[in-house]
Parts: structure tokens; sequence; C-alpha cells
């Protein structure tokens, strides 16, 4: 159902609250079972911390992936995303890593 005069940015832009601690974005809207955040785009539901990265920096380029580097799958902050190859990825699923903190 459509909400008039409110765009998908503007969800997007205020679905999250900034943890002074970590400076991780934690998404305050819907949470998938998989931990990710979520938004309904055009119709859809995607992974939020996805849309908010293409809000950011474009389309993400096909056959790449975004990984947290902050760990942390609610956060939307795009300084805590990188964007990888799927087998990058995996590889770093398996790693002992340290979360990175911004604040
Ligand atoms: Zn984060």
């Amino acid at each position: 159902m459509p909400t008039f005069g409110i765009t998908f940015e503007d969800r997007l832009l205020s679905r999250y609250d900034v943890e002074p601690s970590t400076g991780c974005w934690r998404w305050t809207g819907t949470i998938m079972t998989s931990g990710y955040g979520q938004i309904a785009r055009h119709g859809r539901n995607v992974c939020a911390h996805r849309a908010m990265w293409e809000h950011h920096n474009g389309p993400i380029p096909e056959g790449l992936t975004i990984d947290h580097l902050c760990l942390d799958r609610r956060c939307v902050n795009p300084a805590h995303m990188e964007v990888v190859t799927y087998s990058e990825n995996n590889y770093r699923r398996f790693q002992k890593r340290t979360p990175l903190r911004t604040a």
C-alpha cells in the first residue's frame, strides 16, 4: 500500500539508530530471521544494508555481495560495509575477525 509523500529514501534514512559505542547504524525496522534488516522497495522486500549501501554508492556490481566489517548484520552504516566477491565473503565467514569500530 503506497504511503503518500513518503519516499523510499525517507523510510530508508529514518529507520536506524546510531550506536555511540561502535558507530553502527542499527536498523529499527523489520529484522529478518537471518538477522538482516529488511525494507520494501518498489513492492519487493530487500535487505536494508544493501539498500543503504546502494543509496550511498550506486548499484552493487553484479556477482558481488556486501560484507559487514563490524560483523553486525543489523548495521546499515555504509562505512562498515565492503563489497566483496561471494568466495571472499565465504572465506571470511570462517576467519577469526575483529569487528570494525568507527565510533
Ligand atoms: Zn556497523
